[in-house]
């Protein structure tokens, strides 16, 4: 076993994390230090869009990498250029500042939105999140976020982040004051448990910030980049956010993030906003090819296409075995159990070879590769099936 050959006491232990140590992957599929295979339905959590070291990334980074690594954001670099190009190109917003993780893009967001409501809303800084929210770990990430364990953490905490209801637009008409500068929420809360804001919600919503000339700010963290069947969530809403923040997916498995904003709302002045890694060349020529690959003909409908089967076969399971409802798009879905063995489940499927997520106790998550293909969920649903008959 890894446990004999390695020791882990040099790192903090900061989560539970299971003995095995990965060393290669490739595709749906990972491989530990013994040579064990697993298929991968986390991916490092919706990260890697495209799989474990997919060919156009592996030569993405070799070719930048011999090229140019990083000048400094005190420079323009071409790739950082075109990427931003590419994301104006293919969204509903005009500018674009890159950062290296979901929670320093968000950061950004609220940065931005408090500078906005400074210039335009009488020093408006409040941003109303939802209940269950999940937008980063900085402090005043934790403060948006609305995790009922992280509520005495690291006191005191970032104020500022009244909370709502998802789904509940009354609850949102309640925490709107004269402070209120914008509304921030996930299309799906992911690290809830799958949670899908529903369309009157999304529009209801849109249609109130407008009224209150307030902004709309969607983080699309986990959710952008075709997760939800289409390149970004809003887009499935047809209504169109005033900021929106990238992570996750845009690296395809790289630390690469993006705050993305309306014209008109782009406050920022010089000085206002930085990062010594912000826009590095190395990270841009990964996110331009996971550019060029989700947005050739026919990816984002083969994703589409694979979520709905993997719904299907979820629901199936789920009428077959007595458990809870599925909820999802595209190819973020979670499965509640009718009780709370969620982590013996995902540790009896990581025995047999099998890497699935439990975000909480009584629900399963499943966020494959977009490449992920019909065997794979097939296989994966064997397994699940066969861990569940064990666990019961
Ligand atoms: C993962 C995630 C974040 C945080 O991103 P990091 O890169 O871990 O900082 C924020 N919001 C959502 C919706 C996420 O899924």
């Amino acid at each position: 076993m890894a446990e004999a050959k390695y020791s882990f006491h040099s790192l903090m232990e900061i989560t539970k994390r299971p003995a095995n140590v990965f060393v290669e992957g490739h595709g749906s599929w990972l491989k530990d230090a013994d040579g064990k295979e697993y298929l991968d339905f986390v991916q490092g959590w919706a990260v890697n869009c495209l799989g474990h070291s997919p060919r156009p990334l592996v030569e993405a980074l070799s070719r930048q990498a011999a090229k140019l690594i990083n000048c400094s954001p005190a420079f323009y670099n071409e790739t950082m250029i075109r990427l931003a190009d590419l994301i104006v190109k293919h969204s509903c917003l005009q500018r674009v500042f890159f950062a290296n993780s979901g929670a320093e893009a968000n950061e950004g967001a609220v940065k931005l939105a408090r500078k906005w409501g400074a210039k335009n809303k009488n020093g408006a800084y409040e941003i109303v999140t939802l209940d269950h929210a999940f937008h980063g770990r900085t402090l005043a990430m934790m403060s948006a976020s609305g995790k009922a364990e992280w509520k005495q953490l690291y006191e005191p905490k970032v104020p500022g982040f009244p909370k709502a209801v998802l789904n509940d637009l009354g609850s949102v008409k309640a925490a709107l004051n004269e402070k209120t500068v914008g509304v921030m929420l996930e299309p799906i809360q992911g690290e809830a448990g799958v949670f899908v804001a529903t369309q009157e919600f999304m529009k209801g919503l849109r249609d109130l910030t407008r009224e209150k000339g307030i902004l709309l700010i969607l983080d699309e963290i986990q959710t952008g980049m075709g997760r939800m069947g289409t390149l970004f969530g809003y887009e499935q809403y047809g209504i169109e956010p005033d900021i929106m923040t990238l992570a996750k997916g845009l690296g395809g498995g790289v630390p690469l993030a993006a705050l993305v904003a309306k014209e008109g709302v782009c406050v920022f002045e010089v000085g206002d906003q930085g990062g010594t890694f912000n826009g590095n060349s190395l990270m841009m020529a990964v996110g331009i090819a996971v550019f060029e690959e989700l947005t050739k003909p026919g990816f984002l409908e083969q994703v589409a296409k694979t979520g709905t089967y993997l719904q299907g076969r979820l629901e199936e399971l789920s009428r077959q075995l007595g458990l809870g409802e599925v909820r999802g798009k595209g190819l973020l879905w979670a499965l509640d159990l009718n009780k709370e063995s969620g982590p013996q489940v995902v540790e009896e499927c990581l025995n047999r070879g099998l890497l699935i997520n439990s975000p909480r106790k009584n629900t399963l998550r499943f966020m494959p590769a977009l490449t992920v293909s019909r065997e794979e969920v097939d296989r994966m649903m064997d397994t699940l099936k066969s861990a569940w008959q064990k666990i019961g």
